[in-house]
């Protein structure tokens, strides 16, 4: 009767809409043949970055950062710390002893660094910097010292020697005028001046991916590469300098900081990009940059859930087809959020629960949807950065004229750290795409600040040398 062909029409309609859904979510389902793809265009781009003929316009540009070896375990002081760029800004008092009982002691602060400075004039930026690195020196009670300091600065830059770095754009979240072309260095040492309270001895720009392998290299001798997964996404590795052509001198190996978020920026990864990769790409301070960054780094993976349940709203299939304030509203999700939804513990309606805290009402049927959102968002986000490992650590296999490879990797980032299966699925996809390498992870305790003081004391120890 009419009754049961309103059932059937109900039935239809649902798995119809099951059917739309999974065909959207299936764009980001890759198969293995799509990730050793984008692994073979990562080495592509590594060697268009590491060629002088190439390094110009490369998109993945292999930055050299005059690192020459991992920590030996002699350095001794000290140290400043400055950590901006990632989570949190922070400053540190860094005391590393060497010898037979080595020990690294260190002190910090958070601070804020509000909206409007990052997005401000570049003199803003320094100031504010300048005075949390005062507060800090007083809450210390070390102002006359002159310590030595190394600035983890987790942006892209030229370096020229290990104590000037040419910032060649911001990413992330900042956007601080008349920094893009200059040397971070000097619009430190010049705001430290203007200030006039105390001095400083900038030693060295350090990016995070190095800081963080340093670090664990100081435990680990075998970790010769830097891995951060967190608000952006980056690596760094021990290169052979007869392959960094940019910098004079074939002897012995260099860090090379990859940036590899710009890997697809001229457009190698289009075929895999989705509507809503491009969204969020248009949505973002950068348009048209970063785009391998905004496919699998903690300040991205939310907005691009967000576009995906905008589309399913608007398409009837969520929230009632209602979409609201909050929905609309940028960065929503930070990955936090996501590592809850996504927490195998949690029941459907604590994700109920979550989603209303965000200002979202969802029904049983809504949270189940979003949670899987999220799962196929990540578990992406994961292969494709296990992918361009893959490629990296390949590579040094390569470098070296070896059929096996072991090596260590330090990583850091808040979604490594915090995201329930992030981490998992990309050491999964490494081992499967590089299979040739045995690769060994070491979580990095505090890496941007340890590494910087670990750097730092090289640099002094090297102008010492100089001064000679
Ligand atoms: C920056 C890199 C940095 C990475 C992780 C990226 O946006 O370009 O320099 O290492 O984020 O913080
Ligand atoms: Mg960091």
């Amino acid at each position: 009767g009419k009754g049961a062909a309103m059932v059937t029409a109900v039935a239809y309609r649902l798995t119809e809409q099951a059917r739309q859904i999974q065909q959207t979510l299936a764009e980001f389902r890759l198969t293995k043949a799509q990730l050793l793809e984008v692994k073979k265009r990562m080495r592509v781009e590594i060697e268009r970055g590491l060629s002088k003929a190439t390094h110009k316009e490369a998109t993945v540009k292999m930055l050299p950062t005059f690192v020459r070896s991992t920590p030996d375990g002699t350095e001794n002081g000290d140290f400043l710390a400055l950590d901006l760029g990632g989570t949190n800004f922070r400053v540190l008092l860094v005391k590393i002893r060497s010898g037979k009982r080595r020990s690294v002691e260190m002190h910090n602060k958070i601070y804020a660094i509000p909206i409007e400075v990052m997005q401000g004039t570049g003199e803003e930026l320094f100031d504010h910097i300048v005075y949390c690195i005062s507060d800090f020196l007083d809450y210390m009670g070390m102002k006359s010292a002159r310590l030595p300091l190394g600035f983890t600065f987790s942006f892209p830059c030229h370096q020229t020697s290990l104590d000037a770095g040419i910032l060649v754009t911001w990413t992330k979240g900042f956007k601080a005028t008349d920094c893009e072309g200059e040397d971070v260095v000097e619009l430190l040492r010049e705001a430290i001046k203007r200030k006039e309270e105390f001095e400083l001895d900038v030693v060295a720009i350090v990016n995070d991916t190095v800081g963080t392998m340093m670090t664990c290299a100081y435990e680990e001798p075998t970790c010769e590469v830097g891995l951060i997964a967190g608000t952006g996404s980056n690596a760094c590795y021990m290169e052979e300098m007869r392959n960094i052509e940019i910098v004079e001198g074939n002897e012995g190996r260099m860090c090379v900081n990859m940036e590899w978020g710009a890997f697809g920026d001229n457009g190698c990864l289009d075929d895999i990009r989705t509507n809503y990769d491009q969204a969020v790409d248009e949505n973002s301070l950068n348009e048209g940059k970063q785009r391998y960054e905004k496919m699998c780094s903690g300040m991205y993976l939310g907005e691009i859930v967000r576009q995906i349940l905008i589309d399913l709203t608007k398409r009837g299939f969520l929230f009632r087809g209602q979409i609201s304030e909050t929905l609309k509203t940028r960065g929503i999700f930070e990955t936090k959020f996501l590592s809850q939804i996504e927490s195998d513990r949690l029941a459907l309606l604590q994700v109920r629960a979550i989603l209303q805290q965000l200002g979202l009402d969802s029904t049983c049927d809504d949270s189940i949807i979003v949670k899987e959102v999220c799962g196929t968002v990540s578990h992406r986000a994961a292969q494709i950065c296990g992918a361009g490992m893959a490629a990296v650590v390949d590579k040094i296999r390569e470098n070296r004229g070896l059929d096996h490879l072991d090596i260590t990797v330090g990583v850091d980032g808040t979604l490594y750290k915090l995201h329930p299966h992030f981490s998992k699925i990309f050491q999964q996809t490494v081992k499967e795409l590089a299979p040739k390498c045995d690769v060994n992870f070491l979580l990095s305790e505090d890496g941007s600040g340890k590494g910087a003081a670990l750097i730092t004391a090289v640099g002094c120890r090297l102008r010492e040398l100089e001064a000679q």
